[in-house]
């Protein structure tokens, strides 16, 4: 399965932590060279070494997806260290919940720069060089939450339905290039996402959800990244909806 990622070129934004992490390491061991982007340059540099064999896949880079000309650098480095860009995932994201009224505007604002400016960013940036290569895979992480709201999540539900009318936009626009786009949206996943939610109520009911259902490993997400990213040109896996087996909701 993962035989179609040999050599093949990608970007993973938030790759320090959780999903990011575990889909650049899958990508690396599975042959591909990866730009690995988050802030923590310490925990980037924890991920060469956790590849092993494989670090010299990995390329970090330091940066925030929510500051244009950074974003616009991971594009651009990446594509400059190893010639071309085929995959860009846009995952990285925070999910600062919240009942709207009670939770900062500085927070709601961090989370919209982050979970859509970013990926904005990052997107516009790529579109061009796939655009000259006449092929590319933009695969967006969204979320359980871009398809069923909550009474804490209402800004973290804009950020991530968002992202719905998004990648089919683009994916309407951009398939004439032989660009696919795939959304990815999980349910809960246990990763360091719920250890920033501002709100202590909703953190704690948050954390305690997770923890009661057998809740997702981040390498069930990078797996079903792969499986999108692996598939033969002729296939655009446009969307995964990726849940628990115990989750409700
Ligand atoms: P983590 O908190 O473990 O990982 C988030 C990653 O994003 C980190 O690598 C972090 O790195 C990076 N990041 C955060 N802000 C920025 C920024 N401004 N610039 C660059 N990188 C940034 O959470 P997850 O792995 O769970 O989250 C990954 C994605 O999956 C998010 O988009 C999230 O919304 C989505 N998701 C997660 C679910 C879950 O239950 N965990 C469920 C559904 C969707 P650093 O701090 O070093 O910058």
């Amino acid at each position: 399965m993962t035989a179609g990622l040999k050599d093949k070129v990608a970007l993973v934004t938030g790759a320090s932590s959780g999903i990011g992490e575990a889909t650049a390491l899958a990508f690396a061991k599975a042959g591909a060279k990866v730009g690995a982007m988050a802030r923590r340059k310490d925990r980037l540099n924890d991920l060469a070494k956790k590849a092993g064999s494989d670090g010299a896949n990995l390329f970090s880079i330091e940066g925030d997806v929510s500051v244009r000309k950074d974003a616009e650098r991971a594009v651009k480095e990446t594509h400059a260290k190893w010639g071309k860009l085929d995959i860009l995932v846009n995952n990285a994201g925070i999910m600062l919940l919240g009942p709207f009224d009670e939770v900062d505007i500085e927070e709601w604002e961090r989370m919209v720069k982050v979970n859509v400016l970013g990926v904005m960013y990052c997107t516009h940036a790529a579109i061009p060089l796939m655009k000259k290569q006449k092929s590319g895979h933009i695969v967006n992480i969204s979320s359980v939450a871009g398809r069923i709201a909550s009474p804490v999540s209402a800004v973290y539900n804009l950020t991530k339905w968002g992202m719905g009318g998004f990648s089919e936009g683009l994916r309407q626009a951009l398939h004439k290039d032989h660009i696919r786009t795939t959304i990815i949206e999980p349910g809960a996943v246990l990763t360091e996402l719920t250890d920033h939610i501002p709100h202590a109520g909703t953190k704690e009911s948050t954390k305690g959800y997770v923890q009661n259902i057998e809740a997702l490993e981040s390498e069930d997400i990078a797996a079903s990244i792969v499986y999108a990213v692996s598939q033969p040109e002729r296939v655009n896996v446009n969307e995964i909806l990726i849940r628990p087996t115990g989750q409700d909701r």
